[in-house]
């Protein structure tokens, strides 16, 4: 056996789910058997917003990992539409960060912790030796290692992912697309995180973000929900980031780059016999296009069912879909899930729209999920009384962001 543990991907979920092994497996460790493979060479690029909130803070304390880069502490969230700004106050900071240097440090911290990461070598296929208890997986130079367990952590268009499900109805959503750049702050920006939900007139099932990063910058994008298959074009979603950026008075030097990413869907599969993804590679949060928290709490999840397969000898990770879907990440996930379809549903998400807008305890419930005291899928009783108010309230709200248009 080359590995006990081969992990496409060194990303946060990838390199999570590796150092947690590495934590609860010091004699794997030891031996150089967990093994990351990279088909990029770090740093390498990765288009993201940056914002560690307090979930994934929580995840990289757990595995002691550090934030060792460069990051804007922001201790507010604005959100905006059209001439209404509501400013929400954060606990905990989120710390946004650049994703090219805060995934290159991960990477030399697990490297300390005993993980092998290979950089520049990606895995290319897998196949399934169910009689002698192996995958065997090729890479992208040609080697064919034998391993126990393979762990997809390889991204939005996770090969893994692709040939676990081949052939099988397909049940994961449309993809979201996202739209990224950093520039040049254009003018002095507050040490906090905008949310522009003023596209959504315009089309958008998404909003706009501008985010401070360090060195006097900004992260600025957008994030599209296609319900269908006859929304919004790439062009129409860049022209209207163009136009929502210049009324924070920023001007795009250049075109932003668009990416697709699928979001979770509980049904769908996430691992068979020796085989289990993590991260984007499992899904993405449909309500807001986040994931470097899910990344880093999904792969201690798959740590800890790794670990009980290999203890126990079945390696059928026949109860991962189920144990993902009833952890902290997989909850919070279904309900943005929901709360994604009523917020950029076709009907009703001016009604929701407006909670969100004029709804300060529910703005305030939000706000200390993203600082990470509290888990929103257990907060049932508290968003029920949030519609219960807004059902009452809706008319008068509905006027106040028309108004707002
Ligand atoms: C434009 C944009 C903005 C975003 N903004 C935010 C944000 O503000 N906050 C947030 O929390 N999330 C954000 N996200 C989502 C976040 O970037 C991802 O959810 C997160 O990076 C997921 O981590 P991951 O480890 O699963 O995947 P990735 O970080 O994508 O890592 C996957 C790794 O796998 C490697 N790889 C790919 N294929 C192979 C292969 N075949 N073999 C080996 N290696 C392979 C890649 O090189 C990469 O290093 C954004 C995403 C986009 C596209």
């Amino acid at each position: 056996m080359d590995a006990e543990i081969i992990i496409a991907g060194a990303g946060p979920a990838g390199i999570a789910a590796a150092v947690a092994l590495a934590r609860r497996r010091r004699d794997l460790a030891e031996a150089g058997r967990i093994v990351c493979f990279d088909k990029a060479r770090f740093p390498r690029e990765k288009p993201c917003g940056g914002g560690l909130t307090g979930h994934a803070r929580a995840a990289l304390e757990s595995l002691q990992l550090a934030v060792r880069v460069p990051a804007v502490p922001c201790r507010s969230g604005r959100i905006v539409y059209g001439t209404e700004a509501r400013t929400v106050a954060l606990e905990r900071p989120v710390d946004v960060v650049r994703r090219e240097e805060f995934d290159a440090d991960l990477v030399v911290q697990a490297r300390s912790q005993g993980v092998i990461v290979v950089e520049a070598e990606g895995v290319m296929s897998h196949e399934v030796d169910r009689a002698r208890g192996v995958v065997r997986v090729t890479t992208s130079k040609g080697r064919r290692l034998l391993a126990r367990v393979l762990i997809g952590a390889d991204g939005a268009g996770s090969r893994v992912r692709k040939q676990l499900l081949a052939g099988e109805p397909e049940l994961r959503a449309r993809p979201l697309r996202l739209f990224k750049l950093e520039i040049p702050a254009p003018r002095p920006f507050a040490d906090e995180m905008i949310y522009d939900f003023s596209p959504m007139k315009c089309g958008l099932r998404g909003y706009v973000w501008l985010f401070p990063v360090a060195g006097g910058r900004l992260n600025v994008g957008a994030m599209h929900t296609s319900a269908s298959a006859h929304g919004l074009g790439s062009g129409d979603i860049l022209r209207i980031l163009d136009r929502t950026l210049a009324r924070h008075g920023v001007t795009l030097p250049s075109t932003a780059r668009g990416w697709p990413a699928w979001p979770y869907t509980p049904r769908a599969r996430l691992a068979g016999p020796h085989v289990l993804c993590v991260g984007d590679a499992a899904g993405i949060d449909a309500l807001t296009g986040e994931g470097i928290a899910v990344g880093l709490e999904h792969g201690l999840v798959a740590a800890e069912a790794v670990e009980h397969a290999l203890n126990s000898g079945d390696l059928s990770f026949a109860t991962y879909t189920r144990r993902v879907r009833l952890a902290t990440v997989g909850r919070e996930l279904a309900l943005d899930r929901r709360l994604a379809r009523c917020l950029y549903g076709p009907r009703a998400s001016r009604f929701w729209l407006s909670l969100v807008m004029f709804d300060r305890r529910m703005r305030e419930l939000y706000a200390s999920r993203v600082c990470g005291s509290e888990v929103l899928a257990d907060k049932s009783a508290s968003l029920l009384a949030a519609l219960a108010r807004h059902i009452v309230a809706a008319p008068l709200r509905l006027r106040r962001l028309s108004r707002a248009d």
